[in-house]
């Protein structure tokens, strides 16, 4: 029986992840990608690749070592991932088969046409050509507008740019504004002068952005106040200019399942920058996908079902997963992009970020707090035994609650919660949603609005040893 057809539309790093991971479990697929070749374009800068989403990705796709080898620890995934499918495949439209439902068909820009595919995956960013057929959503103006700016091998050019830029990153963060500097495998420099303006301000501002006299008025017009070395970095970073417009798509976006076509990364949920977890989560999907459509092909009841079943099956299962990902990771990218751009995460324009200036302000504390979630419902647990522990944990809050004179009535399967990360220890296992306790002891009715709880499973008897 001959394999079902899977197109991977965009070799970027979710299509890249993607197609290596089923390429290791031997199911082929092909990517077609719109660029004419691996090495047409700067693959892109440094991006943070965290252990346990992008780079367990990679470990998972047999390309840990490269990246080890190639990473800062940055990640330039896509020359990580070396991948070759066909390029030069701009897809322009894709049309569901009418003589067989579920399967698509598929038109390029150079003419050619590719029929019968059993899964179309859309893992082409921003402007997927995938994303009509499941949701009508469209990326919107995130309301910022970012110069990227590029001094290249600083430290033979521009010695003193390299030195104060060293092999990290600076960053200054005030309200409306920002400037974001990174070092480069390459030895170049990265940067963002970030203003938060109108969509139409790069072509309104009245600069022109391919004029030599562009970075002195973009430095005189918003960043005159901002300490001669911070403006100079701007000034000096000469190689390359180009003004991008920061998008992004609604925080939650879902869709029904669809027979034979999914998304993956920007396709499915652009997010802007301001917290660099995109290329985490879409290595995050892509990870999901393939395991899903691989545990899929190795299962048991697999070969009752024909390979399109199969298909919906995993498709589905996968989305589950990553549209509530993308949403809590949706959320956190809308915060950290308020908080780049709002003086609450204001830091001096005058001060090096990097070093302390020898007019550095004395007594300048600064103080956050960072809330990070944490725990898991235990339904969501790794294993029988893990469900049990976190379960027993849970009966123990129940009865301390108890023993302080209070009846937990909530207890529903999303209000029993677990933690096994290491790297975030507390307890592992609680109880949640405590506002419809009451007391035990009480006279009269709690003065809860609504009538909630869950009366049936309400444990007082077994509480009160009876
Ligand atoms: C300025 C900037 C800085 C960023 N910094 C970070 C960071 O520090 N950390 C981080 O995690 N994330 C960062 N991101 C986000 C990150 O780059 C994206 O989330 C990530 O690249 C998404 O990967 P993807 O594979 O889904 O899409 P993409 O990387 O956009 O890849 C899509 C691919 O599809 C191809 N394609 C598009 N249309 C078609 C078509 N019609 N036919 C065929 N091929 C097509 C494209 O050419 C491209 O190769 C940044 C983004 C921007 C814009």
């Amino acid at each position: 029986m001959p394999h079902p057809k899977i197109a991977i539309i965009g070799a970027g790093p979710a299509g890249l992840t993607l197609a290596r991971l089923l390429q290791k479990s031997s199911i082929p697929s092909v990517i077609y990608e719109a660029e004419p070749s691996r090495l047409f374009r700067n693959q892109g800068g440094t991006l943070d690749l965290h252990p346990r989403v992008g780079q367990l990705a990679l470990k998972e796709a047999g390309l840990l070592p490269q990246f080890q080898q190639h990473s800062r620890p940055e990640g330039e995934a896509s020359k990580i991932l070396k991948y070759d499918g066909k390029w030069g495949k701009k897809l322009l439209g894709v049309q569901e088969d009418e003589k067989k439902k579920g399967t698509y068909n598929l038109s390029f820009a150079d003419g050619s046409i590719e029929t019968g595919i059993d899964l179309l995956v859309g893992a082409d960013g921003a402007w997927s050509k995938v994303r009509p057929l499941l949701t009508a959503e469209k990326p919107f103006y995130a309301g910022i507008t970012a110069i990227e700016l590029w001094a290249n091998d600083v430290d033979k050019t521009n010695p003193w740019l390299g030195k104060y830029i060293g092999q990290g990153s600076l960053f200054m963060f005030d309200e409306g504004r920002a400037i974001m500097y990174q070092r480069q495998g390459s030895g170049a420099i990265r940067a963002y002068a970030t203003v938060r303006q109108p969509e139409n301000w790069a072509e309104e501002c009245g600069i022109d952005w391919e004029a030599p006299d562009a970075r002195d008025k973009l430095v005189k017009e918003y960043f005159d106040d901002c300490g001669e070395e911070l403006k100079r970095v701007v000034l000096e970073s000469k190689d390359l200019l180009i003004p991008r417009k920061c998008w992004m798509m609604s925080v939650g976006v879902s869709w029904k399942s669809r027979q034979g076509v999914t998304l993956l990364g920007d396709a499915a949920h652009l997010m802007t920058p301001f917290t660099g977890m995109g290329v985490n989560v879409a290595m995050a999907d892509a990870l999901d996908l393939a395991r899903a459509l691989i545990a899929r092909k190795e299962s048991v009841t697999a070969k009752l079902v024909s390979d399109v079943k199969n298909i919906a099956i995993a498709v589905e299962q996968y989305e589950k997963e990553m549209l509530v990902r993308a949403e809590e990771n949706a959320k956190k990218t809308v915060h950290g992009l308020k908080g780049h751009f709002s003086a609450t995460g204001k830091r001096s324009c005058s001060t090096s970020l990097t070093k302390a200036g020898s007019n550095a302000l004395p007594n300048r504390v600064h103080r956050r707090v960072i809330l990070r979630d944490y725990g898991k419902p235990i339904y969501k647990a790794s294993s029988r035994a893990a469900l049990l522990a976190a379960l027993e944990g849970c009966i123990k809050g129940h009865e301390s609650l108890r023993k302080a004179g209070f009846l937990y009535r909530d207890i529903l399967i999303n209000n029993l919660m677990m933690n096994k990360d290491e790297e975030n220890p507390s307890w592992p296992s609680f109880l949640i949603d405590l506002d419809l306790r009451i007391k035990e002891a009480r006279r009269e009715a709690s003065g809860a609005r609504g009538k909630t709880g869950t009366r049936a499973f309400i444990a007082i008897g077994a509480l009160l040893s009876e």
